[in-house]
């Protein structure tokens, strides 16, 4: 079979067999967590798998969140070929996944493999909340998302890891402060050997927020004011046409008024901090989930947000192996 040159690319309506580079599961790995050999840990991006619910006339993705819209047959599959690039290992081979039923709390569950089962036969979660934290070496943590923010934590000591799924609102009930003290409590974790990253998710562009989003991290954090910034709408005809608008409407009753932007990377940043991790210990992959295009002019990631609902979700996967 020829390989299509990645100088030519065909137009996406031409339909071609998809390249093995294409089919490979898009994988956001950490280049400072590469020193630790023991520790596994990766956040998905939308390239790779052979979901087409979201795909329009694009290749099929990599959707790894049992939505409505996709067959969850697929959905396993490709779960299995994520899970398979992030430990290296055979489909087959690759450590148990553990995930929650994720709603914007701020509950920690604590898992470890002799509890099990934590899912169903076909690999729904069962328990609730929006943070796992372990020290079985035979597990992987996994959060899903299409816009909040997954957070992996590992101690360097001891080998604990935690993912959090932190939305504005698991932001505001503190979960990454709370793990951190929750690991410290359980398994005698020190701030200073805990490495943390924060994955892809919607950014400071964004992220627009309702003015009550502003209060309520106003009455919780005394740093507030530094999470949120005004965003004016830019519109080229407005800009380029200036008189045309300027007697249309008083001032201060334009529909493009400042948008109050929230920076939940900072946010966690900040939590992390406040827990005692240091700078240089936290990771922030800094990509938005809902504005990163690839080269190709394709979204690198589902966004909430962006899709209005219809998307799909990325998987965010820590775990440590027994040697
Ligand atoms: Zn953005």
């Amino acid at each position: 079979m020829p390989r299509r040159s990645e100088a030519h690319p065909q137009p996406a309506a031409i339909r071609q067999p998809l390249s093995a580079a294409r089919r490979t599961p898009g994988v956001v790995t950490i280049a400072a967590w590469q020193r630790f050999p023991w520790l596994l840990a990766g956040f998905s991006t939308r390239q790779g798998g052979r979901s087409t619910a979201y795909a329009s006339d694009g290749p099929p993705e990599l959707n790894l969140g049992f939505t409505p819209d996709d067959d969850p047959a697929t959905v396993a599959e490709n779960r299995r070929r994520f899970l398979a690039a992030v430990t290296k290992s055979k489909p087959r081979t690759a450590p148990d996944l553990i995930t929650i039923r994720q709603c914007h709390t701020g509950i920690l569950q604590r898992v470890d493999s002799a509890a099990l089962p934590l899912a169903t036969p076909d690999g729904k979660a069962l328990l609730r909340g929006d943070a796992l934290y372990t020290r079985d070496p035979n597990l992987l943590l996994g959060i899903l998302t299409a816009d909040c923010v997954p957070i992996l934590l590992a101690d360097t000591r001891t080998h604990a890891v935690a993912a959090f799924h932190a939305g504005w609102r698991g932001t505001l009930a503190r979960i990454v402060e709370r793990g951190i003290g929750t690991l410290r409590r359980d398994f005698g974790s020190h701030p200073k050997d805990l490495i943390a990253s924060i994955g892809p998710s919607i950014g400071p562009c964004c992220f627009a927020v309702g003015e009550e989003v502003l209060h309520e991290f106003d009455s919780q954090f005394a740093y507030a004011p530094e999470l949120f910034s005004e965003v004016f709408d830019s519109d080229p005809v407005r800009e380029k046409y200036p008189m045309l608008f300027l007697t249309a409407r008083a001032p201060g009753h334009s529909n493009l008024g400042p948008q109050i932007h929230l920076d939940l990377w900072e946010a966690n940043r900040r939590q992390l901090l406040a827990a005692g991790l240091k700078a240089s210990s936290i990771n922030l992959v800094g990509e938005c989930t809902a504005c990163t295009r690839l080269p190709d002019g394709r979204r690198k990631y589902f966004s909430h947000r962006a899709e209005h609902g219809f998307t799909g979700r990325m998987l965010s996967v820590i775990g440590a192996t027994a040697h």
